[in-house]
């Protein structure tokens, strides 16, 4: 199969696929509580995949890989194995076969950027010591970071917001990657290497973070859940129901999907049908 990927100067952007679902919690119209009948019949024909015959969202569920010169970065991590916490996902996710069917062996990935501490974005950043595949003589808990060379970037915001985000993440994850030397703090924007910078994107989540690569006056924005569906892209005003600070949210995606008049920026999303497409709001 093609795996679907980007390249910006002498870096490519690659898609992996973690798996694919229906949004369990409420019908779609609940989710995006603002949203009008207009709005939604824009966002079908923009991405009419995300719609099932009985009028439900599906959604994917996604990282992306960053290869450049420098190494290889991983955004993301998806919903995880069999007993990871993504429950209302479609367990187990498939990350690994996408992983290897893009060539990279999980020793190879040197950087993961969690882009913010929902169950479907950090499935696979932390597993059983099972799962491990290259496993070394660390970690004394059960649990070891399933990409082993990896340095894990997460906002300190986000990590400051865990016990109200969710405090199960402190054994499962944080203290895993912590006695393995592996996390690594970052405060708002940040480099990250080549031409991938970490941005912050705040909203969705206290700390949530974004990557953008970017050369002359192309760019790809690695956007987490700055956005979850095209109604967004569309129409950044829109609220999802789980943002934490809806006009912070709203705040972080209009500044990220504007682009100068001449330059194209593409959208690599975690939920979207096509895991890429290009930014283009329709916004009053
Ligand atoms: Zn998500």
């Amino acid at each position: 199969m093609t795996i679907p990927r980007i390249r910006i100067g002498d870096t490519e952007i690659i898609a992996l696929t973690d798996g694919a679902g229906t949004f369990p919690f409420t019908s779609r119209e609940a989710a995006f509580p603002d949203a009008i009948a207009e709005q939604w019949a824009a966002a079908d024909r923009f991405d009419p995949g995300a719609i099932d015959a009985e009028g439900r969202w599906t959604l994917e569920f996604r990282a992306f890989a960053i290869r450049g010169p420098g190494g290889i970065t991983l955004v993301d991590t998806g919903i995880g194995p069999e007993d990871a916490l993504a429950t209302w996902a479609p367990l187990p996710g498939r990350l690994p076969e996408s992983l290897a069917e893009a060539g990279i062996g999980p020793d190879e990935v040197d950087a993961v950027v969690l882009t913010h501490l929902h169950t479907d974005h950090i499935g696979w950043a932390v597993v059983t010591e099972e799962a491990v595949t290259t496993s070394g003589d660390g970690p004394s808990s059960d649990r070891g970071p399933f990409f082993p060379n990896a340095e894990y970037l997460l906002q300190r915001r986000e990590f400051d917001a865990i016990d109200d985000l969710n405090p199960q993440l402190r054994a499962s994850l944080i203290d895993p990657l912590r006695e393995a030397g592996r996390l690594r703090l970052l405060d708002g924007d940040a480099p990250l290497r080549d031409a991938a910078r970490v941005v912050a994107t705040p909203g969705h989540t206290p700390g949530h973070q974004s990557v953008l690569v970017a050369a002359g006056r192309e760019s790809v924005l690695i956007t987490g859940d700055l956005l979850v569906h095209a109604i967004q892209a569309l129409y950044p005003e829109l609220t999802y129901m789980f943002e934490r600070d809806p006009a912070e949210a709203k705040r972080s995606r209009q500044r990220l999907l504007a682009t100068e008049p001449g330059s194209t920026r593409h959208l690599a999303t975690s939920h979207l049908t096509a895991p890429f497409t290009r930014a283009q709001t329709a916004s009053r």
